[in-house]
């Protein structure tokens, strides 16, 4: 059994409105050491006129506040770990570190649910206009290493196919050869940056597959990658821990003795039972 759920949404983030003692408490029933929060901040998040309220803007004081107050709270029953998943695409990457810097963060998340700024989100079937989907996702990699290449303030790269799940055309078949020289460049640089990538369980409800997907756990693992997380992305406690045991089952075959779990932004690495 894995000591915690490293990627887990409260009502800090704009699509969650679960209470963060609720997290807590399920946290506890579950019998886990630590609870991680891992709430949304995209940097000028572009709001889509279909989602007004989806503006993914952190209140970081307030959220800082309020989980250390409960960390003091909880202290004898579990200890609670602060993190944060910033959303990030070549316009913004490069503001990351001093938002990180400013305030006590255990762990880190970055990720790409946008391109870019502008017609970058691969949620909305704009962002598919004149291209093929083969060719949407390659762009969406190659934003990945460009972000990559110009920061290094976060732990992990979150979810990093996340875009596929979102693909207008349900039929559509995701082939991980059609990307393999991009993620091959990608995890290349994560490795070489010392930055971990997770396995986030929420794309086996949704797609199948973990994200991402087997393949690209498989490459970080030959490519020398050691640092892995196990992350659910709940955005309601029912959810917290979901397909833990297939995840855990999944790292063993690929070869992945650890796991990791962050504090105070530096990796603790625990042995996969
Ligand atoms: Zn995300
Ligand atoms: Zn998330």
């Amino acid at each position: 059994m894995l000591v915690t759920d490293m990627h887990v949404h409260s009502h800090f983030s704009s699509d969650s409105s679960e209470q963060p003692e609720a997290i807590i408490q399920t946290a506890i029933s579950k019998g886990y050491s630590y609870v991680y929060f891992t709430d949304h901040h995209d940097m000028d998040f572009p709001v889509h006129p279909a989602a007004p309220l989806m503006d993914f803007q952190l209140d970081f004081d307030r959220y800082c506040r309020t989980l250390l107050d409960l960390r003091e709270q909880y202290r004898s029953q579990i200890e609670v770990r602060l993190g944060v998943e910033q959303g990030i695409c070549p316009e913004t990457a490069a503001g990351l570190k001093a938002l990180n810097d400013s305030y006590p963060f255990d762990f880190v998340i970055a990720s790409s649910h946008l391109t870019s700024l502008e017609q970058g989100d691969p949620y909305y079937p704009e962002y598919y206009e004149g291209k093929s989907y083969v060719d949407a996702y390659r762009e969406y990699f190659a934003s990945e290493i460009e972000n990559v290449r110009l920061t290094d303030s976060f732990d992990i790269y979150g979810h990093l196919d996340y875009a596929i799940r979102y693909c207008p055309d349900q039929s559509f078949v995701y082939r991980f050869e059609d990307y393999r020289d991009l993620l091959e460049v990608l995890l290349k640089l994560l490795v070489e940056k010392g930055k971990g990538i997770e396995i986030n369980t929420s794309g086996i409800n949704k797609i199948g597959f973990p994200h991402p997907h087997i393949e690209t756990l498989k490459l970080y693992r030959q490519l020398g990658g050691e640092i892995i997380t196990v992350g659910s992305d709940a955005h309601q406690k029912e959810n917290i821990g979901s397909h833990f045991d297939k995840a855990e089952e999944q790292l063993r075959q690929i070869g992945f003795s650890y796991y990791t779990v962050f504090k105070e932004r530096k990796p603790e690495f625990i042995r996969l039972s």
